[in-house]
């Protein structure tokens, strides 16, 4: 207290708040260490996800199901009923889209 002079100046009201952890966390923002909760995020996002439907683990990157197929999250679901829609409005878009992957693939068509 004696450092900072008279107990009634600003310097004390400007830093009284501060705890350890807001010193901590400057100290590994400035010697760039990641902080813990940071590196439990990071694990989340790289975590298996399990479908829903047969229990089955999926990479985080994977939209759909290796073992039964079904999307895995809601966005893909909604995605999957948008296109849905298109085809069912334009009913030679999926005859299209076929001959389209055939193609690419080079399968001969019967
Ligand atoms: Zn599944």
């Amino acid at each position: 207290m004696l450092a900072w002079g008279a107990i009634g100046s600003n310097m004390l009201s400007t830093y009284a708040h501060l705890t350890v952890d807001d010193a901590d966390r400057e100290l590994m923002q400035f010697y760039g260490v990641v902080p813990e909760e940071e590196l439990n995020q990071a694990d989340n996002t790289m975590s298996p996800q399990q479908c829903k439907h047969c229990g089955m683990l999926n990479p985080r990157s994977n939209q759909f199901c290796g073992g039964c197929a079904s999307a895995l999250s809601a966005e893909t679901v909604a995605t999957m009923a948008d296109l849905q829609k298109e085809i069912d409005l334009d009913s030679q878009l999926l005859q299209r889209i076929t001959q389209m992957v055939l193609e690419a693939q080079n399968i001969p068509q019967s």
